[in-house]
């Protein structure tokens, strides 16, 4: 193949072809970036006929002036797809962390993009007409939907627990039941955190039991809290015993200066018990036990914007407020608007209806079995077998381990490949489609998609099944 090598073409050549020009319009990139990735595919072919790694048979159809195009359009086409780009979660699987857990509300959106048009009064008191604070927006939001003296808002929910932990019981000693030392996701270990932060962990009680004398034994004068954190996506069951928020607070009551803080990891500002799924308390019963401070994530069962909400007693939220770290995990002026707007719908009583994830965690086995219906009616073809079966759906995100919510899914065969296949080449669509898979069978499960991803679905599938030149594909 080295006798190739005399046959690549000179860059300058290719630039004064009319397919240059074309590709130019295809890709709407100036020249050079085209010249730039047309030598860089060169230099790759010119590498690969040396060391002999192109494949012959590519010879029999094409030249080699057509094999660098087909590559040039490939890279500009590779660059044009968006990096970040919606996927249609088909798992079933409402707040998905891979998928990027809560979507929002339109009227959380519109009032994103809003805010990020235009300037804002993100520090700017605008009765006053001086200097403002980002902390004074939405406190009084998140007061009136926790119950809580006073708020805060920062990055994510790691960040508050990390934040709580260094700026009140840095080189003091925090005391956790060893039944709450959960890792959530991989990348958040409640001991990593807390030897981060620099505050000693004190383990009490064993993984399956912890008593109130087992706090009450480990307060020394080097206390300075009790972290309960909520065992988010696990559940202990048979002979367990944990604390109840209330008789920590009567304990560290009798101790001075000793905080109470609960990581309550989801919570949760609808009432799903009043709709029979889990046991999940709503913040204000947390709140209202008399705990000193709680947090939470924004994109988990709240359903709005990444974010971590520290809620409690004013003394300690001024404390927060105040250190140098809250500079450093402050948020945008984007997530306090969807945040806001997402309390605002809560405080109208609206979640069920526009809070897309309290809208498809309660949602009716009617909508699904009509869009399972449809889902099979449009999706008649030769090549497929469907069956439509009732299931259940997790909540997902780290949240309510135990609960498995009923829903209508359908099961997928694709003739002559296997569902590894199928759901590969789903994952590769554009649009993604991304499915479980269940006994050998692709499964698509209603709970996560919207109706106006309906025909996307169908289409996506119609393609990847019969599409027969697939390259690069794994069993
Ligand atoms: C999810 C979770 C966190 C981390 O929250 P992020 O918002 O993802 O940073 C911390 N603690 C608990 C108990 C959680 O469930």
């Amino acid at each position: 193949m080295k006798h190739l090598l005399r046959e690549i073409p000179p860059v300058h050549e290719l630039q004064v072809s009319d397919k240059f020009q074309q590709v130019m319009k295809k890709f709407d990139q100036p020249a050079q970036n085209i010249t730039k990735i047309i030598q860089n595919q060169i230099n790759a072919i010119r590498e690969e006929l040396i060391q002999e790694t192109l494949s012959k048979q590519l010879f029999n159809n094409y030249s080699l002036i057509d094999i660098i195009w087909q590559r040039v359009d490939g890279q500009l086409a590779d660059f044009a797809q968006e990096k970040i780009t919606n996927v249609i979660n088909a798992t079933g699987t409402v707040l998905h962390t891979n998928l990027g857990r809560a979507r929002l509300s339109n009227q959380a959106i519109d009032h994103i993009v809003k805010v990020a048009r235009g300037y804002s009064n993100l520090e700017y008191n605008l009765k006053e007409g001086k200097r403002g604070s980002r902390h004074d927006i939405i406190e009084g939001l998140l007061k009136e939907a926790t119950g809580a003296e006073a708020a805060m808002v920062v990055n994510n929910n790691a960040a508050a627990v990390y934040l709580i932990l260094r700026a009140l019981a840095k080189e003091k000693e925090v005391i956790v039941s060893r039944g709450q030392l959960v890792e959530i996701g991989g990348s958040f270990r409640v001991s990593s955190i807390m030897e981060e932060s620099g505050a000693h962990l004190v383990e009490v009680g064993t993984t399956n039991k912890t008593h109130l004398y087992d706090y009450e034994q480990a307060i020394t004068e080097d206390t300075r809290m009790i972290l309960k954190v909520h065992t988010s996506n696990f559940k202990t069951i048979g002979f367990t015993e944990s604390v109840e928020t209330d008789s920590l607070v009567s304990l560290a009551n009798q101790h001075q200066q000793l905080i109470v803080y609960e990581d309550l990891g989801s919570g949760s500002l609808f009432d799903f018990k009043s709709v029979r799924i889990g046991d999940e308390p709503v913040v204000r019963e947390i709140i209202n036990s008399g705990v000193d401070l709680v947090s939470f994530s924004g994109d988990k069962l709240l359903g709005g914007p990444q974010a971590g909400i520290i809620a409690g007693k004013k003394e300690w939220i001024a404390q927060l407020k105040k250190h140098q770290l809250a500079r450093v995990l402050r948020v945008d002026k984007m997530t306090l608007a969807g945040l806001e707007t997402t309390l605002r719908t809560y405080l109208a009583g609206g979640a069920e209806e526009h809070l897309p994830t309290i809208r498809d965690i309660i949602k009716s086995r009617e909508i699904m079995e009509d869009q399972a219906n449809q889902f099979v009616h449009q999706l008649n073809h030769d090549l497929l077998d469907l069956q439509i079966e009732e299931s259940f759906s997790q909540v997902g995100g780290g949240t309510m381990p135990d609960v498995e919510v009923p829903t209508v899914l359908v099961t997928i065969i694709s003739k002559g490949i296997t569902a590894q296949q199928l759901a590969n080449r789903l994952r590769q669509h554009v649009p993604p489609i991304v499915v479980r898979i269940k006994d050998d069978k692709v499964v698509v499960d209603f709970r996560t998609i919207e109706l106006r991803e309906m025909e996307d679905l169908v289409a996506g599938f119609l393609d990847v099944v019969t599409k027969n030149n697939v390259t690069n594909e794994t069993t």
